[in-house]
């Protein structure tokens, strides 16, 4: 399963904090504005979307 696929962000509760970016970096990364993205085309198993979700701390990596 493709992690953009899976994921998106809300952005409007999103604290830009960078503990998704420091955790799983070949997932998210800042844009130029400082907003999160999702990286295209990377496989993530299953069984750690919850862990990948558990990183944030407002629950802003929600499932599409
Ligand atoms: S961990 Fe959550 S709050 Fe922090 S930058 Fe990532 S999505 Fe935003």
């Amino acid at each position: 399963m493709q992690a953009d696929k899976i994921f998106k962000i809300n952005h409007g509760i999103c604290l830009k904090c960078g503990g998704c970016v420091a955790a799983y970096p070949e997932i998210f990364e800042f844009d130029e504005n400082q907003k999160i993205l999702i990286k295209e085309n990377v496989e993530i198993k299953s069984e750690d979307l919850e862990k990948i979700k558990g990183v944030c701390p407002v629950a802003a990596i929600i499932e599409k």
